[in-house]
């Protein structure tokens, strides 16, 4: 994947978690961190209690950003 930023080629990696990894409609830290509390939130990786969660994920060190393409659920480790 390039960079939307400056077009370089992205590192592929992993975010990973202990816990869910959602995406959620919010500036503040909040309690519940699970997507199912909150209308509008995205999985990113569900939860696996014995694997945790992984999600696939496009980093450019020049640009300081991540990407996270969840588009077709293809992303998440735990979705197959
Ligand atoms: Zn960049």
């Amino acid at each position: 994947m390039q960079c939307p930023y400056c077009g370089q080629e992205m590192e592929k990696g992993l975010i990973q978690s202990p816990q869910e990894i959602s995406w959620i409609k919010s500036e503040k830290r909040t309690l519940f961190g699970r997507a199912e509390f909150y209308d509008g939130a995205v999985v990113l990786s569900k939860l696996s209690v014995m694997k945790g969660s992984a999600v696939v994920s496009h980093l450019c060190r020049d640009c300081q950003k991540v990407i996270i393409d969840f588009f077709d659920g293809n992303s998440d480790l735990n979705q197959s």
